[in-house]
């Protein structure tokens, strides 16, 4: 079983700060499963670092108000190239983020406001059939792996 993670939470610095979210949950997983780390953004070609961006009437605009929704289209289509290319029926990925965040994002502003929506990657990971878990649902992802185990 291979499960597609962001790169970030495992501790890679390709955060648009050059930081990253390193998460013991997650990594933890790694003794039971393979994880596939992904970086949307920097598949897209995006730098490190970069400025941020979010997510405004289904565009994606750094916050000097350039247009990158093409440039996180592509990172999305070369995000789940790698997770198809892996048999990942599952992933972990980085909540909020205008990439990776499922449910939640972002909501536009670059004020740290949320809003209901789904990243450009996740929203194409949801579109073909992977499951979708934020690092704070580790707990219940291992639930339902177990389950299909059993
Ligand atoms: Fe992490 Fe996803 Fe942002 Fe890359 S695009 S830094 S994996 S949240």
């Amino acid at each position: 079983m291979k499960i597609a993670v962001s790169a970030c939470l495992l501790g890679e610095n390709c955060k648009y700060n050059a930081g990253n979210n390193k998460n013991e949950d997650v990594l933890a997983l790694g003794d039971r499963y393979k994880l596939i780390p992904i970086c949307p953004e920097c598949f897209a070609g995006l730098p490190i670092p970069r400025v941020p961006s979010e997510i405004k009437d289904g565009k994606v605009y750094s916050k000097d108000g350039v247009d990158l929704s093409k440039e996180f289209a592509d990172g999305a289509e070369k995000a789940l190239y790698v997770a198809e290319e892996n048999a990942c029926q599952f992933a972990i990925l980085k909540e909020r983020s205008p990439s990776c965040g499922f449910g939640t994002i972002y909501d536009g502003t670059f004020s740290g406001a949320l809003t209901n929506g789904n990243g450009i990657t996740a929203q194409l990971f949801y579109e073909h059939g992977i499951r979708i878990f934020g690092e704070g649902q580790v707990d219940k992802l291992i639930d339902e792996l177990n389950q299909i185990e059993e």
